[in-house]
């Protein structure tokens, strides 16, 4: 068996025995366990959600106060399967979605002290300054070179390194990676982290050469970058909307019970402390959590006290809003990301009202950055004060702002992204090992299926399908 694959769990041959129509448990009102729900409610499954905390989302959380819409979490969705477009018609929100500015395609990334326009062609690429000629020649000699080793994890660093050039890796990957994971490419695997660009290679023998067989192969919009007027929180509010009293908020799990076919879920909540059965249980966690949560009558369960190892570094999101007037940058891109090698203390900064429209007052721009991450989680520490104060030092040098922000809020997440670490299939295989010993039990979400919120809903589908088959055979 691959282990890198996910085994299919068999179904019990003494199943029919267990009474049926008990619904299923998924613990986790994030964007995974909603989606989990309402795929299984598509496929005719009754649920039940359990959420510790008294909203719908998890970290898929929007704000409005006044004409300002502030994300806390993330900021984009992006809509590149028809899966996506289909869940989001399911949803209900198919006409409320926002595509991002035509402007997003345009990305700064810092380059001696200043942000600089990333090439978003392939014309620009080679006659922009941004890259070296030596690097424009090592990618044009990319699909000449050979393959990595066939075993083993690589970290995306000596991946990109090996393929593209110290450059590219410090000015265009090392940037991204810190936009997408919060993360440092010399820790995260490019199999496990990237593993479209790992395929590239290992399917084509070169990422250019693969790149271009794909776009041939898969001729056909791209995909894009969606958002909603009120937000992203408008699809977890949509999914709870549909559930009603099927989702308990404030219900918080403390204990998962196999009993023989059937499954007992304890919860406290604060009206009652109760437990009850179902016919399967989805945990919709993320790592930390899953580590947490007792499972009992499963003795190889313990080995999720693993996934406590998984990388969560803190990121704290700093939302500032600005009068039009006390910004010199255009803002007319996507955001600006750091690279590691010019030592600023902001991980990156989104052009918020640019990408998407009622982000701001008429008159006003908003700023969302991001500190901490893999690189720098130490900076979290600093009170809120502090915190924007570094910020704004950062954005006055960086996009010349000056003058006083007009709203500033501050959102911390303590254990923020999952990172997918040289090493990685150790994790994956412990979620594996318990489904496997333990059937009725199903783990996904940034735990094992990665996690961007595109991820996170093809999670919910793949949660879904097994735990539905195995429902049919009770
Ligand atoms: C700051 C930040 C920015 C991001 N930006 C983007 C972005 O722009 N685009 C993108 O695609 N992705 C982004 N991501 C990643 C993406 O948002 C997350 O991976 C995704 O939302 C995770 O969803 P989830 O449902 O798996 O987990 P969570 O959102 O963490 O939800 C898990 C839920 O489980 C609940 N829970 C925990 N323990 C228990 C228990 N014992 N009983 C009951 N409930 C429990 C928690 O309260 C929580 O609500 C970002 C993430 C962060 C932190």
């Amino acid at each position: 068996m691959n282990s890198v694959d996910r085994p299919q769990p068999s179904l019990p041959s003494d199943a029919s025995a267990v009474s049926s129509g008990l619904p299923v448990a998924i613990i986790g009102g994030g964007i995974t366990g909603l989606a989990t729900a309402w795929y299984l409610r598509k496929l005719g499954v009754p649920v039940v959600v359990f959420e510790a905390k008294g909203q719908p989302g998890g970290v898929m959380a929007s704000r409005r106060e006044g004409d300002w819409l502030l994300e806390t979490g993330p900021n984009t969705l992006f809509e590149n399967t028809a899966a996506i477009s289909d869940f989001l018609r399911g949803v209900g929100l198919e006409n409320r979605r926002l595509v991002a500015s035509p402007e997003a395609n345009k990305r700064y990334v810092v380059r001696r002290g200043r942000p600089a326009a990333l090439p978003a062609t392939p014309l620009d690429f080679f006659t922009s300054p941004f890259l070296s000629v030596r690097t424009k020649l090592g990618v044009l000699a990319e699909p000449f070179r050979g393959r990595g080793p066939a075993e083993g994890d690589e970290s995306v660093a000596d991946f990109v390194t090996r393929r593209l050039g110290q450059e590219f890796l410090d000015f265009v990957v090392n940037p991204f990676v810190a936009g997408v994971y919060a993360g440092d490419p010399g820790a995260l695997s490019v199999r496990h982290a990237f593993p479209k660009l790992h395929a590239l290679e290992r399917d084509h023998g070169s990422l250019i050469r693969g790149a271009l067989r794909r776009r041939t192969a898969t001729a056909g919009p791209k995909g894009s970058m969606i958002s909603f007027p009120e937000g992203l929180a408008e699809v977890p509010l949509a999914l709870a909307s549909q559930l009603g009293s099927r989702l308990r908020l404030n219900h918080d799990v403390t204990a998962v019970r196999r009993i023989g076919w059937l499954w007992q879920v304890d919860f406290t909540s604060p009206q009652e402390t109760g437990s009850g059965n179902f016919a399967a249980v989805i945990c919709a966690l993320p790592p930390d959590a899953l580590a947490a949560l007792k499972i009992e009558g499963v003795p190889e369960s313990g080995s999720l006290a693993i996934m406590r190892e998984i990388p969560q570094p803190a990121v704290a999101s700093v939302f500032l809003g600005y009068r039009r007037g006390d910004v010199t940058h255009p803002l007319d891109g996507f955001g600006m990301l750091t690279p590691a090698v010019e030592k600023r203390r902001i991980l990156g900064t989104l052009f918020s009202s640019t990408l998407f429209p009622g982000r701001a007052p008429a008159g006003h721009v908003a700023l969302t950055t991001f500190v901490g991450g893999s690189r720098q989680p130490e900076l979290c520490d600093r009170d809120d004060a502090a915190l924007v104060a570094m910020v704004q030092e950062e954005l006055a040098d960086l996009l010349g702002v000056h003058g006083t922000p007009v709203i500033c809020r501050v959102q911390r997440w303590p254990r923020a992204i999952s990172q997918y670490v040289v090493g990685f299939q150790k994790f994956k295989d412990a979620c594996y090992a318990v489904e496997a010993a333990a059937p009725g039990l199903f783990l996904g979400g940034p735990c094992c299926d990665g996690v961007s919120l595109s991820n996170c809903i093809g999670a919910g589908q793949r949660l879904a399908e097994a735990a539905g088959r195995r429902i049919a055979r009770l």
